[in-house]
């Protein structure tokens, strides 16, 4: 069973300060996760998480990741600004992004952040806005399905990212030339995978193609960026991935292709932002209004815009119905929002206890990838983000929006004053 990382009581005393909604994270499962993560992969020497900052853009967050060791992975310019203001430097930044618009290339290369370029063509690019620095990494992507006994897990065939096995050691070549000496390699070959086996069978393929590219080009290879796709398991009949096993799988691959090859130095980097955050972190909404029509409908002050995956992707997203815990699961709802939008519904025919308004409902797993894809449609207002501290106290992270935020790029006009 899913369980809130805090007890009813103390989310009645938070919500009776904030006002709902908002968004709850829970210090202590951020920081255990990226301190089992570090162990998972102590064996190798270079090892770093670059924490992906779009699944969580919170300068607090951001803060205790880097406490924790981690480093920070962006994929835009406001990502780099931020990163950098929350003490982020130079190698701690890896610059993964894609469709990159010169200004960012020219910042990144202001801060000196790692950059793994997305294609071939930014070679050009990148010289032409900027220049070639001397680290440099290259994102493939192999075409085809990616499969784990048989098994398919994601289609990077149809995905716009990365090169294609001829062009990194093309890339590579024409790097060289321009001065590159040390390279480095990615690839994101599969999204929210809910299995061990994921990162080993990635690092089998990324690490036979390192050597493969050593051999072709004579490259400096250094390090390989597993990038993200460690999944959580957002239904309670999933079970978690086993990060140590994760750890030991990749060492395995590591012992079998790249020592044997002579690159044994190379360092393993990993840019996971779901499974280090997700489950840490949750929406927390108040139902305010209940409807009895062709089915029974509970409005809840929170809405897509605060969190739109179950809307976009139909993603199950676990509800806890605060001190209800215990009681049967005998009533059939539709959870929603009030967007003008009908795919405005955190659940639909969710068997949960009875709801009654003014009961807080914890949504889980919404720690990653949920404030940050957060709008303003309907002139909806982003939530204050809240942390609950190892010490049981509570530290607001980010402030509502107020409607004056809204209105702020109107601030030429006059208009709202
Ligand atoms: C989104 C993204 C990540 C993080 O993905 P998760 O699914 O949150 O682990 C890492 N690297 C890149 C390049 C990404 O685009």
């Amino acid at each position: 069973m899913k369980k809130p990382f805090i007890s009813n009581e103390a989310l009645e005393k938070i919500a009776a300060q904030y006002t709902t909604p908002f968004y709850l994270y829970d210090e202590k499962g951020i920081r255990e996760t990226a301190r089992k993560v570090m162990q998972a992969f102590a064996w190798n020497k270079g090892f770093k998480e670059f924490f992906a900052v779009k699944a969580t853009p919170t300068p607090k967050l951001l803060q205790i990741l880097k406490e924790e060791g981690c480093g920070a992975d962006c994929s835009s310019y406001t990502e780099l600004l931020m990163s950098d203001a929350c003490g982020f430097k130079e190698s701690e930044i890896m610059f993964s992004s894609n469709v990159t618009p010169a200004e960012d290339y020219q910042l990144a290369r202001k801060l000196n952040v790692t950059i793994n370029l997305d294609d071939i063509t930014h070679i050009d690019f990148l010289e032409k806005v900027a220049d070639i620095p001397t680290t440099i990494s290259c994102r493939f992507n192999p075409g085809g399905k990616f499969a784990i006994a048989n098994n398919i897990m994601d289609n990077p065939g149809d995905a716009k990212y990365g090169m294609t096995r001829a062009q990194m050691t093309e890339a590579y070549k024409i790097l060289m030339k321009k001065g590159v000496r040390h390279f480095g390699m990615h690839a994101f070959l599969a999204s929210n995978t809910v299995t061990n086996e994921y990162y080993p069978e990635l690092a089998r393929q990324l690490f036979q193609v390192a050597v493969e590219l050593k051999k072709e080009t004579g490259a400096s290879i250094e390090f390989i960026n597993l990038s993200g796709g460690v999944g959580i398991p957002y239904k309670p009949e999933q079970t978690s991935n086993d990060i140590l096993a994760i750890g030991e799988g990749v060492r395995k691959v590591y012992e079998e292709v790249l020592v044997p090859a002579g690159m044994g130095n190379v360092a393993i980097y990993t840019e996971m932002g779901r499974f280090m955050t997700g489950p840490y972190g949750a929406l927390v909404t108040k139902a305010i209004h209940e409807k009895h029509t062709y089915k029974e409908y509970i409005g809840v002050d929170a809405c897509a815009a605060n969190l739109m995956r179950p809307a976009m992707y139909g993603s199950y997203h676990h509800i806890t119905v605060m001190g209800k815990e215990d009681l049967p699961c005998d009533h059939k709802y539709d959870i929603t929002g009030g967007l003008c939008e009908n795919n405005d519904k955190f659940a639909i025919d969710r068997m949960l206890p009875k709801i009654a308004m003014g009961d807080l409902l914890f949504i889980h797993d919404a720690g990653a990838h949920g404030f940050a894809m957060g709008y303003n449609y309907n002139g909806k207002l982003h939530s204050s983000e809240l942390l609950l501290k190892e010490d049981g106290s509570v530290e607001m992270i980010r402030r509502a929006e107020n409607p004056s935020d809204y209105f702020a790029t109107f601030d030429f006009t006059g208009l709202f004053k």
